[in-house]
């Protein structure tokens, strides 16, 4: 394994990764608050960090990571009361929806996915730490962080708050804090909502501190990569570094990593844009798992991923030709016999691939590698170049590729019925194949050959073989 540079938002630097514990990576990742259904722009950060994990482990490395479930905050408590439920009640269907969810996309569970409610005690000790060093204060019932006094505040996202004037008294939070920058630790309860009673007095917690306290519990004073949406390294990052840093005197993370927001055709994803899907939204439209794990996956996490149907339907026909491909491998017969070229293809291949991840997680760059490889095999394959003795290095390279892309079982289908989606026959139908072919035959008669084996290869992805006659005709049939 080569040198593992990861873009650390701390630092601003693209930084060689080496954990602090020999042989094991401590992760902490945001999860989800679970209130409603996640949306693919979720998934994207969800899928990036599954990414993330898969590739540490191809590397070598054991894991540690930790995933929350925010299953407490104000929607949900308001929610749950309009309900007349409780919050576990509440939350619960959404915990469901959420595992169904990732393992729809092949998102590997963490060691802990761990539920905010089942932590409070961890919470209220680590507020307590704070409040034992001056770091707190009480107003009305509620328990805040004074910023002051953490001359660190900000290193993370560098957002300038010398405009904001400290002991400026700025009621933005229906709550008195004595610095418009200051942030709840512990809420007040409120009449006719969900409260715990404990040794900071009644209420509950705020959503840092959730993050803080568990991720100290199970991983330690001091994390090697901490990972989210860009959306959270203000406030909520830079704030549980506060916290953390404050109460240990010791650094939080060591690497932060934030994916950057997907986009729906251009805008950003919202409700009221009607551009909001979940995955359900777009299973019942008739595309599958692995195309939107492919399309998330494709583009780098620092860049933005603008998602469009046609992008979608894109990933849908790459992870067909990776799939045919592999079929075509294991069920082919080529000549007898072993070369020297291929194995050595494959095994270039293989490193381009790693290497590509191991600058920062380039997907792009090492998804580009297996399909330079895998139509460098289909040409040697079509000039009778491939031996049967060169499969085997061939299926190596491609199934490093899927430990980390997990893209190659064909099992959309059966997913997708256990969902209770209706789903088509696999393949295009007849109309379609047609109207590709006549769409070859076009282009063969104007002479625009390139066009024509474009066809020709796109029908051919698909399974479908063509086979001119001798009089300029065409006949196809499924493989
Ligand atoms: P939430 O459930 O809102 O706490 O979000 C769960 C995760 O999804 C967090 O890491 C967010 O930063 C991330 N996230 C939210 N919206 C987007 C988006 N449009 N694109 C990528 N990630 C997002
Ligand atoms: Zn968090």
């Amino acid at each position: 394994m080569g040198e593992i540079l990861l873009q650390n938002t701390l630092t601003g630097r693209k930084e060689p990764f080496v954990p602090l514990h020999k042989g094991e990576v401590r992760i902490y990742t945001c999860g989800p608050t679970v209130y409603d259904f996640a949306h693919i722009g979720n998934f994207r950060t969800f899928v990036f960090q599954d990414v993330l994990r898969r590739f540490l482990r191809l590397e070598g490395y054991r894991l540690k990571q930790v995933m929350n479930l925010t299953d407490v905050d104000d929607r949900i408590i308001q929610n749950a009361a309009a309900a007349g439920i409780g919050i576990r009640e509440y939350t619960e269907k959404y915990v469901q929806v959420f595992l169904e969810d990732t393992r729809t996309l092949n998102i590997e569970p963490p060691e802990h996915l761990v539920r905010a409610t089942d932590h409070i005690d961890d919470m209220v000790r680590l507020i307590e730490q704070l409040s034992r060093k001056s770091l707190t204060y009480t107003s009305e019932g509620s328990i805040y962080y004074r910023i002051a006094k953490f001359p660190g505040y900000g290193k993370l996202s560098k957002i300038d708050l010398s405009g904001i004037q400290a002991g400026a008294r700025v009621d933005v939070d229906r709550y008195e804090k004595a610095d418009v920058r200051d942030f709840a630790l512990w809420k007040a309860p409120k009449p006719g909502e969900h409260f715990w009673e404990t040794p900071i007095g009644p209420g509950r917690p705020g959503w840092h501190i959730e993050c803080s306290a568990m991720a100290m519990k199970y991983l330690g004073e001091t994390l090697d990569i901490h990972t989210g949406g860009v959306d959270l390294t203000f406030p909520h990052h830079e704030n549980e570094i506060a916290q953390s840093e404050a109460a240990t005197g010791k650094p939080f993370v060591r690497c932060w990593l934030h994916a950057e927001h997907l986009l729906v055709e251009g805008e950003k994803m919202s409700k009221s844009l009607g551009n909001f899907y979940t995955l359900r939204d777009l299973y019942a439209k008739g595309h599958r798992p692995s195309a939107i794990r492919f399309l998330l996956s494709s583009v780098p996490y620092r860049r933005q991923l603008n998602f469009t149907m046609d992008g979608l339907q894109q990933a849908a026909s790459s992870v067909e030709r990776l799939r045919n491909f592999v079929v075509r491998l294991k069920t082919e017969r080529f000549p007898a016999g072993k070369g020297e070229a291929m194995p050595a293809r494959a095994r270039q291949a293989e490193e381009a691939f790693q290497a590509g991840l191991e600058d920062d997680l380039n997907t792009a760059q090492a998804l580009a590698a297996i399909f330079d490889l895998v139509r460098d095999v289909n040409t040697a394959i079509d000039r009778g170049e491939f031996r049967q003795g060169d499969v085997p290095a061939v299926l190596a390279a491609m199934e490093k590729f899927d430990t980390v892309f997990s893209l190659l079982t064909d099992d959309d289908a059966e997913k997708l019925r256990a969902l209770g989606f209706e789903v088509a026959a696999a393949g295009p139908d007849d109309a379609e194949i047609e109207a590709l072919v006549a769409e070859r035959q076009a282009a063969r008669k104007r002479r625009d050959y390139q066009s024509a084996d474009r066809l020709r290869q796109q029908l051919a992805d698909r399974c479908i073989i063509l086979e001119d006659t001798r009089d300029g005709g065409v006949r196809w049939k499924r493989k």
